[in-house]
């Protein structure tokens, strides 16, 4: 039976990505030895890093002046790197979800953080609207797609502060304008490779102004300086990276993915809105993601949860439970993510209510 993996990340990757890292682990290059097996330093290796740094800055059209970094550690360990290095005095966060709240709690390891607005009230469920940055602070920092609540900002929020964003799980989903942010980070997980590595995109001239001395293996310049090779990289892992950015290429890049992946997102939603089954977790519809659709049963048919969850897996669904946080489904359209799994769910949704 085929699988439709709707996993939030480790996630779905391209055909091709799979097809090419597993030659590798066998004949990297035509070195006869696996891609696990060769020195970073080798020529082999360093043209991998650096295709992938340029088609990083081609498919996300990355101006001058900024550098693209192949790093590990998470985005969990950028929650704290990001302040590290542009954190002075204060920041400004915007609480938009677990991750948020995690990004928050590091910042306020180095320095003043003003939440300008929190949608906690409503266990995340929309992304607040009408507050104020204040223009004292070094940066702006929020999340573009909050992956567990399936909420996402689609527009750049307009400041007067430099910004920095958490674009774990919708970056290559979409374009972005490169030039409006001072940093972006993103675990590679989701749309872009295997984990273990993490992708940020700085910009130059924000580094270098923080008053702190910054330990040597979190400091932007360092990594920088030597290419994203200070230390050992994650090889196996920035090796996935290219295949999937390759592919992404050959899709047409961000402007043909975003389409399908528009026409994805609508195709479930719009089925999460007809059936009388299912509710989406997320009112606005402004607000809903197009990477982490969340949908509950609605009243009455609470009951049906485990019945729903089981007819579906049967039916080759794969990871489509919500977060514990919020429960219910949660299916991820990632870039990888054939259309034809969603109508797949669109099916067995519709299938479950006619046998109701
Ligand atoms: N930020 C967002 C939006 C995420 O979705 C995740 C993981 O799912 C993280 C941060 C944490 O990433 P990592 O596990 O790479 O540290």
């Amino acid at each position: 039976m085929k699988k439709h993996n709707f996993y939030a990340g480790p996630s779905i990757l391209p055909e091709y990505t799979k097809q090419k890292v597993a030659e590798a682990v066998i004949d990297f290059a035509g070195t006869g030895l696996s891609v696990m097996e060769v020195s970073h330093r080798s020529k082999e290796f360093v043209a991998v890093m650096d295709e992938a740094i340029a088609l990083v800055k081609e498919l996300l059209n990355v101006p001058e002046g900024y550098s693209v970094l192949f790093l590990q550690g998470g985005a969990s360990l950028q929650f704290l790197m990001a302040p590290y290095n542009l954190l002075n005095k204060k920041a400004a966060y915007i609480n938009t979800g677990t991750w948020a709240s995690k990004a928050i709690k590091e910042a306020k390891f180095l320095g003043e953080v003003v939440e300008v607005a929190s949608s906690k009230d409503a266990n995340f469920n929309y992304i607040p609207k009408g507050y104020t940055v204040p223009d004292d602070v070094d940066y702006f920092h929020y999340t573009s797609n909050n992956t567990i609540f399936g909420t996402e900002t689609l527009k750049d929020p307009e400041v007067n502060v430099p910004l920095v964003c958490d674009m774990s799980s919708d970056i290559f989903s979409r374009p972005i304008d490169i030039s409006k942010y001072d940093l972006i980070y993103a675990g590679a997980q989701k749309n872009l490779g295997p984990s273990g590595a993490t992708l940020v995109i700085v910009k130059d001239s924000a580094l270098g102004k923080v008053e702190r001395p910054i330990p040597t293996m979190l400091d932007y310049r360092v990594h920088i300086k030597d290419g994203s090779m200070f230390n050992t990289p994650s090889t196996l892992a920035v090796f996935g990276c290219l295949q999937t950015l390759r592919w992404l290429k050959e899709q047409g890049g961000v402007e043909a993915i975003e389409k399908v992946n528009k026409a994805k997102a609508d195709l479930l939603y719009a089925e999460i809105d007809r059936n009388k089954l299912f509710k989406s977790t997320v009112p606005n519809p402004e607000d809903r993601s197009r990477m982490n659709v969340c949908f509950v049963m609605t009243e009455g048919n609470e009951g049906l949860e485990k019945e729903f969850g089981a007819f579906a897996k049967a039916k080759g669904m794969i990871g489509l439970e919500g977060h514990r946080s919020v429960g219910g489904f949660r299916a991820s359209l990632y870039n990888a993510l054939p259309i034809e799994s969603v109508q797949a769910l669109v099916d067995v949704m519709k299938e479950f209510e006619a046998s109701k």
